[in-house]
């Protein structure tokens, strides 16, 4: 890292500190900002989890650490909640803030529900229907475990079925694993499902056929939390980007979707989050305005108040970091720069 780097991550961090500081006795000031918290995993790591991108995970101590900053500092609400302000129904509370988890993890189950839960703070969970009750392994934990075990110290990107150029691993092993996900993440998925075992056969590293527990959740337990209050929204019915759909895989994505979610769980869903935050095309639009969405989650970013769109709704990823500065991004003090789809 050079001086100059050096130099600016320490002035940051100074700045997130002294905002964190005067925050804690309520002195820093605010705009009006509604911050809406995008997280994946909550686990303490390691193979049982399959959870070998840290990029999604938050350790339970920071999770609760978080928890009990934005109990303090925020009002977290639902977008029920959220909804209902906007039809001029119930006023909004001071420094509001939602937190959403995506993909349906079953460490949400294990881990942040029971937090929350405690602590009393609402939360929305985006689900992928297949992925309930089915066994998939997430294919970026896949990718993410071939990096963290290969000896190898490069990858001919053409052997995996990824362009062109020779990607160095050695001492770039999680930007070298990064610059894969998100490449995989433009292709199709039959392609994608052949490019991971390419990869692994490349990388030398074998990939086991089931992992060594559930990690997605059960509809059973999808069932019992949504009984207790836990706000249940949509990710799509197969995660699939939604940038380049056509009418009929909209439809099913998002419509057909939205009604097996709601048998399934005997009530109302109003909030759809994009899959991989990539903003939906035109027809994905439209077929979230004819299912009855009234909530739209899009791309990264922090929302304004009071002019809210709620079918554009951004979201910040949330990673294990200090608390000063979460406090600071959460704030729209800092921004972390992402890719365009840095997301799941
Ligand atoms: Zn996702």
């Amino acid at each position: 890292m050079r001086i100059a780097e050096v130099a600016t991550r320490m002035v940051k961090e100074a700045a997130c500190q002294a905002f964190y500081q005067a925050d804690r006795v309520g002195l820093a000031p605010r705009r009006r900002r509604l911050p809406v918290l995008c997280y994946h995993r909550v686990n303490p790591g390691g193979p049982d989890y399959l959870s070998y991108d840290q990029r999604l995970r938050v350790s339970p101590a920071t999770f609760e650490a978080q928890l009990a900053y934005l109990k303090k500092r925020y009002t977290p609400i639902s977008f029920a909640d959220l909804v209902r302000w906007q039809r001029g129904e119930s006023p909004l509370p001071r420094n509001p803030v939602v937190i959403t988890f995506d993909d349906g993890y079953r460490d949400f189950f294990q881990h942040a529900h029971p937090l929350l839960r405690r602590m009393g703070i609402p939360a929305t969970l985006f689900v992928v229907n297949s992925y309930i009750d089915s066994q998939p392994k997430p294919w970026w934990e896949e990718v993410a475990l071939v990096f963290e075990k290969t000896r190898e110290p490069a990858l001919s990107l053409k052997d995996v079925g990824l362009g062109q150029g020779i990607l160095a691993i050695g001492d770039s092993r999680a930007a070298a694993c990064h610059a894969v996900i998100n490449a995989m993440t433009a292709i199709s998925q039959d392609a994608r499902d052949e490019a991971v075992g390419r990869l692994a056969t490349c990388l030398g590293v074998s990939l086991d056929a089931s992992p060594p527990q559930p990690v997605f959740l059960s509809w059973q337990e999808l069932a019992t939390m949504a009984e207790v209050g836990l706000e249940v929204g949509l990710h799509g019915r197969s995660h699939a980007l939604l940038d380049r759909v056509g009418p009929l895989q909209a439809e099913a994505e998002i419509g057909q979707g939205k009604a097996e979610l709601e048998e399934r769980l005997g009530r109302k869903v109003v909030a759809f989050a994009c899959p991989v935050q990539v903003a939906p095309n035109a027809t994905a639009r439209d077929s979230l305005h004819r299912s009855g969405f009234a909530v739209v989650c899009t791309t990264p970013g922090l929302n304004r108040l009071p002019s809210l769109d709620l079918y554009d709704i951004h979201r910040l990823l949330v990673y294990e970091e200090p608390l000063p500065i979460f406090a600071a991004r959460v704030a729209g003090l800092l921004f972390r720069p992402t890719h365009p789809t840095e997301g799941y």
